[in-house]
């Protein structure tokens, strides 16, 4: 299914199904000019948005040797298909951060390091082997790596004579990247600013403030002039501007509700934490709520708590390998 969203460059959406996925779907972009086209983010490692990708490629009459592909950021449903839908040697670029991530991901070793991590947090380790198998971005992730061209902040990406500006915007990962088209004033903004969700925002291993990153990335972007924001999942009807205040405000709430349930639960772990902040789960409560989304909810909360850490305003104390949190 694919829809024209744009003219002068044409930009065209093709909407990638994510079955049983709270996100719903995928926006994959393209851009199509006589000389070169851009596609933007794939979808998961699966069949289903292999053939929705492929059929719209299709249906768009997408010369795949005149094309190069953008990757918002390392996550599954945005890089899943990379590798098999773009010929060998093609342009793909990527954040260095977040390529380098993907990398480690691929090889297993940031896995074993978060599993880790949510263990020392109070997660139930017997739960994590379940995960593995579970959890979508583990599952849907591509078979094998592929090679990347690697962009910084800054860096220009001509598509027929347009000329794109990559925006480095780390905090929903540690090195997420929108894409500026300043002519336009048009922006993909990959998992960034979202409009009916709001952005996970986790913890990272060698990222020390993820949420801080984020806030920043969110205030980086709020100064740019934009007047078509894409963002890379569901629909966007509502003003741009507007919806970085509410996420910003999110976070605000979000930063008061974990800092009152620590000050009201001396001692308290990250994984009760959690369990007793405000999830909108459709009226579930935490012992309903499946492994996978606890999963989030924790990592969400951790993202909280380092926040909290590095204001000052709480400590935390190992006890038997878990980290326990207390005002300060
Ligand atoms: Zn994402």
């Amino acid at each position: 299914m694919t829809e024209q969203i744009y003219k002068n460059p044409d930009i065209y959406k093709i909407y990638v199904p994510l079955p049983n996925n709270p996100l719903k779907n995928l926006n994959c972009y393209v851009i199509k000019t006589k000389d070169k086209n851009l596609i933007i983010d794939t979808g998961f490692n699966i069949e289903e948005c292999y053939n929705a990708l492929k059929e719209g490629l299709h249906e768009l009459e997408i010369d795949m040797e005149k094309t190069e592909m953008f990757l918002t950021h390392l996550h599954s449903d945005h890089v899943g298909l990379a590798g098999a839908i773009m010929p060998k040697g093609a342009n793909i670029y990527m954040d260095k951060t977040d390529y380098e991530y993907f990398v480690n991901f691929i090889q297993g070793e940031s896995w074993d390091a978060i599993d880790r991590k949510f263990i020392s947090e109070g997660f139930p380790a017997d739960q994590i082997p379940i995960l593995r198998q579970t959890n979508p971005a583990r599952a849907f992730a591509p078979d094998e790596s592929f090679e990347a061209v690697t962009v910084k902040d800054g860096d220009k990406i001509n598509v027929g004579g347009y000329e794109f500006t990559c925006i480095s915007t780390p905090g929903h990962t540690p090195g997420h990247m929108c894409l500026y088209l300043e002519s336009e004033k048009l922006i993909f903004l990959g998992d960034h600013v979202l409009f009916d969700i709001t952005p996970n925002i986790t913890f990272w291993s060698h990222v020390e403030n993820s949420l801080l990153n984020y806030i920043d990335s969110l205030k980086k972007i709020e100064k740019i002039d934009v007047e078509t924001a894409l963002p890379g999942h569901r629909k966007n009807d509502m003003d741009f501007y507007v919806r970085i205040k509410e996420i910003l405000k999110h976070h605000e709430l979000r930063l008061a509700e974990c800092y009152r349930i620590i000050c009201e639960n001396p001692g308290i772990n990250a994984y009760d934490t959690a369990g007793r902040m405000q999830w909108s789960m459709r009226g579930r409560n935490w012992q309903e709520f499946p492994m996978h989304q606890k999963w989030f909810a924790v990592g969400e909360t951790i993202a909280h708590i380092d926040y909290l850490l590095a204001e000052g305003k709480i400590k935390k104390q190992p006890e038997n390998g878990i980290y326990l949190y207390s005002a300060n």
